[in-house]
């Protein structure tokens, strides 16, 4: 039985590619870290069928396999991966205090938090089954699958700007849905799509329902302001209408952005509050991507171990 208190030197919270990273370097220097899952054990990959982008991967790999591969890697070094969910924390002490599932209290001399993002969805049924046979919320991820393709993206601020622009170069052609008649986006991020030959902005228009049996292609939107209904034929839906970091139970101490983004000191993984790291999408609105992910995972890792170093010498 797990002792109701535990303490650890290295405690990562998330299992995606940022908290495995963290687990594999922190582990082989030899600080036997202790990670817990999360709800979602391997993280956002998990939900995705083909990974492409992922260095040492040539065939590609599917995003389970993937994050097997990293969960495997993590425990040969000697991580202690648990099922858990981190539910309330209190960085005022030393150690820190995180409480898992409401019940197991574990004090930790370093806290790593790669908690990850989640995208935000439009709620519709077809959405959900569709996604990964054609509904993605990630396009530099998944553009590629569509190549010479028309693909529809719902969104109107500068992600989705910037996403329908990395589409039209590889698609055929970009419908971009706006529900407004106009855009969040910036001036100059309007200004690229909006003179973009490949994307045909559709103004005032929402999505009805995606269209497809195992596959999307197609798509019902309406016209809100007529309420009138059409179809287009597309074989890709991007949804980019956000996303919203998992640092709910971190807010009342770590600095965060106005999404809750945490903010980490630049060139480093290091919060506002001592021995507390932060890596991966919990910590990037920008890239959001595995590798970058898994790259300031091991930053965390050494970032955490040379705090350390330092804490046993005082
Ligand atoms: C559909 C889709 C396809 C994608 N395809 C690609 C791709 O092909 N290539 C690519 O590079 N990127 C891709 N991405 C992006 C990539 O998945 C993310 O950038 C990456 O997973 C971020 O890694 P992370 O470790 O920061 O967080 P995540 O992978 O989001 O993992 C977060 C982890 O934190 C855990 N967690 C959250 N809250 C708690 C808590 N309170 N307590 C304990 N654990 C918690 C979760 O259970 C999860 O394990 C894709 C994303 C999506 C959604």
């Amino acid at each position: 039985m797990k002792p109701e208190i535990e303490k650890v030197k290295v405690l990562i919270i998330g299992s995606g590619p940022a908290g495995y990273t963290a687990a594999i370097y922190a582990s082989r220097a030899g600080l036997s870290p202790v990670l817990y899952t999360g709800a979602q054990p391997g993280g956002q990959l998990t939900i995705t069928n083909d990974v492409e982008n992922y260095p040492g991967y040539p065939n590609s790999i599917t995003g389970p396999e993937m994050m097997e591969d990293f969960r495997k890697q993590a425990e040969r070094f000697g991580t202690q991966v648990r099922y858990g969910l981190a539910t309330s924390v209190d960085f005022t002490t030393k150690p820190h205090t995180v409480i898992i599932d409401e019940q197991v209290t574990i004090h930790a001399d370093t806290v790593l938090i790669s908690t990850g993002a989640s995208a935000k969805w439009l709620g519709i049924e077809s959405e959900t089954r569709l996604n990964g046979k054609g509904v993605s919320a990630c396009a530099v991820c998944d553009g590629f699958f569509f190549r010479g393709q028309e693909v529809a993206i719902v969104g109107a601020g500068d992600t989705a700007c910037e996403e329908a622009s990395y589409l039209s170069n590889i698609c055929s052609k970009v419908y971009m849905l706006v529900r407004k008649d106009e855009m969040r986006a910036s001036q100059i991020m309007q200004k690229r799509v909006m003179n973009n030959p490949k994307i045909e902005i559709l103004w005032n228009t929402e999505t009805d329902e995606i269209l497809g049996e195992d596959e999307v292609n197609g798509l019902r939107i309406f016209n809100n302001k007529t309420g009138e209904k059409s179809e287009i034929a597309i074989s890709g839906f991007f949804v980019a209408i956000g996303h919203q970091p998992n640092t709910g139970i971190f807010k009342d101490y770590i600095h965060m952005d106005e999404a809750g983004y945490i903010k980490t000191i630049p060139g480093s993984t290091k919060t506002n509050i001592e021995g507390v790291f932060a890596c991966g999408d919990a910590q990037d609105n920008i890239y959001r991507q595995a590798v970058t992910a898994a790259g300031t995972g091991c930053m965390a890792a050494l970032d955490a171990e040379r705090y350390l170093a330092e804490f046993e010498n005082d």
